[in-house]
């Protein structure tokens, strides 16, 4: 039997763990081939359809997520109208869930796997290559746990209940040769499930929480640094559940690590004192941290089933901030029972106010399968019918209110986030708080397409938003800030400044290799240009020196390696 596990990503850098999870766990079954294939929902269906069927599976595999359910449906469709005898099954968090409709409305689709997948997975395989042709079929079939399955025209399913495997049972996938090491970014998890009940969340519906045994996890972590790999992101979802654990890996990390990149989902409020020890002697650019604030409204937490503690989580990320060289990335959900406007600015506020390094912002999705969707019909939420089920309007926020939020979230990733405005930023902030800031950013912005813009329109963006804000004294001042911050991301070309810097024309130069001061050494193929203009202030130093300064960037580029920007 031929197996094809794919999945469609929403981008091509992202990777997936789950199907060589699946495809390391079915390598002991004789007479199975598999392979995995990835690609994402951007190419065209008939591309993709073209692309599976010339695999010539037998039994097609897909993991299904809120980004990917609709494409894949069609697909998988089109494979039946194709190919009748290929089996179709279907995993993962999208189609866990309200299976019998799912099935019903998709005749093309043979099996759905609810929840965990590995042992389900393997069960439906050995019982199809053994009772395969025979009429024993559906009566095997019927005995494996959480497994749908047609019976005839009906649909059915075996035994259901939350079955949990032992991790270790699964063989590495990364061991196995099973995990594209050569993407910019691998998917690894040393645990699964979540201590925590958050109403709009999955991972509270799975529950218990288990943990890989610690030699598997030290091994599996030894490959990935020894491969080198730049970013590797734990997808556990709450990584410091058991705050001795964190420390046994994160000391291992760091004995070990050569050049990898560490993303770690935690939560602030369950770092011990044992632990921020540990996290002083991070060094920088090697850890960062995802911190689900979510609300900072304890009564909106407490409406959700989160028991965060707020207090501990802000005094966390503070020491984190002062005392660490970790990357923070903070989350808020707008959405969430009981929070206005008003609320979700204050939120922001608080969030803003502990200067973490990224700031994300999403609307809440009312998941199919988590609790929310009953909280939703209790409390009059309107969301969308189709994935990613995003909502529309509840009692606190109207539509109109949603957007703004959105464009408050894509105005920190284009402004904040990418971390290029340091200069202009300060400078607004002397008179008014972030939250504020990126509000009346996003009035101005109203529903201006944000997306698809070069660098240099995105300096410009922000002087057409910002400019209104301020008076006409701190206007020439603001343009100049940001031009010396547009300047530390991209080289100015002659005739064609940004068109807030037009009145830098006259102080521009362009200086010749000659004319640079002593640089660091660099690598023989570098390319070296050079940029000179003179500044209202000197936005270099912490307190900007009063007076105008002549500053030269230096912009270094070379083969394989990003531009790399000097102030000298
Ligand atoms: S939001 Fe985070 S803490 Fe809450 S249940 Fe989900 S994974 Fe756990």
């Amino acid at each position: 039997m031929k197996i094809l596990f794919t999945t469609l990503h929403a981008k091509y850098s992202h990777a997936s763990l789950a199907l060589p999870c699946l495809a390391a766990y079915c390598r002991d079954i004789p007479g199975v081939s598999a392979v995995i294939r990835e690609w994402t929902t951007n190419e065209p269906r008939e591309q993709l359809l073209r692309h599976i069927m010339s695999e010539q599976a037998d039994l097609v595999a897909f993991s299904c997520y809120i980004w990917n359910i609709e494409k894949t449906l069609r697909i998988a469709s089109d494979i039946k109208k194709i190919a009748p005898d290929t089996r179709i099954v279907l995993g993962g968090p999208e189609v866990s869930f309200t299976i019998f409709e799912l099935m019903h409305d998709n005749p093309a689709i043979d099996f759905v796997i609810k929840g965990e997948g590995e042992r389900v997975f393997h069960q439906m395989v050995t019982t199809l290559i053994k009772h395969g042709a025979s009429n024993l079929l559906e009566r095997s079939l019927g005995e494996i746990d959480n497994l749908y399955y047609r019976d005839g025209d009906d649909i059915t399913s075996g035994p259901l209940g939350k079955h949990f495997m032992e991790l270790d049972t699964i063989p590495s996938p990364f061991e196995a040769g099973l995990v594209d090491l050569k993407k910019p970014l691998v998917y690894y998890e040393t645990s699964r499930g979540c201590p925590f009940s958050c109403a709009f969340c999955l991972s509270s519906a799975e529950g218990h929480v288990r943990s890989f045994g610690m030699e598997r996890i030290e091994s599996d972590l030894m490959l990935l640094m020894r491969h080198n790999i730049a970013n590797i992101k734990l997808v556990d979802r709450t990584f410091n559940f058991d705050a001795q654990r964190a420390n046994r890996i994160w000391e291992f990390i760091l004995e070990h690590n050569r050049n990898s990149h560490f993303h770690f989902e935690i939560a602030a409020d369950l770092l011990t004192e044992e632990n921020l020890d540990l996290l002083k002697r991070v060094p920088a650019g090697m850890f960062r941290f995802e911190i689900g604030v979510q609300s900072a409204s304890e009564t909106t937490l407490l409406r959700v089933g989160r028991t965060a503690n707020l207090g501990r989580i802000f005094d966390a990320v503070r020491r984190l901030r002062a005392e660490t060289a970790i990357e923070l990335h903070l989350d808020l959900i707008a959405g969430l029972p009981g929070e206005d406007f008003t609320g979700f600015l204050a939120s922001l506020r608080a969030v803003a106010d502990l200067e973490p390094h990224v700031i994300q912002i999403e609307p809440l999705k009312v998941l199919k399968g988590s609790a929310m969707r009953e909280i939703a019909s209790r409390d009059d939420y309107h969301f969308s019918g189709f994935p990613p089920y995003t909502i529309l309007r509840n009692p606190w926020l109207n539509f109109a209110d949603i957007s703004r939020i959105e464009t408050i979230g894509r105005l920190l990733d284009l402004f904040y986030n990418q971390g290029g405005f340091a200069a202009a930023l300060a400078l607004l902030r002397r008179t008014i708080d972030t939250a504020s800031l990126f509000d009346r950013l996003a009035r101005q912005a109203g529903n201006d397409n944000l997306s698809g813009l070069s660098t240099r329109r995105v300096y410009e963006l922000f002087a057409r938003l910002a400019g209104p804000l301020v008076d006409d004294a701190t206007r020439r001042l603001l343009d100049d800030a940001l031009f010396f911050d547009y300047c530390r991301q991209e080289m100015p070309l002659m005739g064609k400044l940004p068109s807030f810097a037009a009145g830098h024309q006259a102080e521009c130069s362009w200086p010749g290799p000659r004319e640079l001061p002593n640089l660091p050494d660099l690598p023989a193929d570098s390319r070296v240009k050079a940029f000179r203009c003179t500044f209202l202030k000197d936005y270099r130093r912490e307190e900007w020196k009063n007076g105008a300064v002549g500053i030269t960037f230096v912009y270094v580029s070379g083969a394989g390696r990003g531009l790399q920007v000097m102030v000298v």
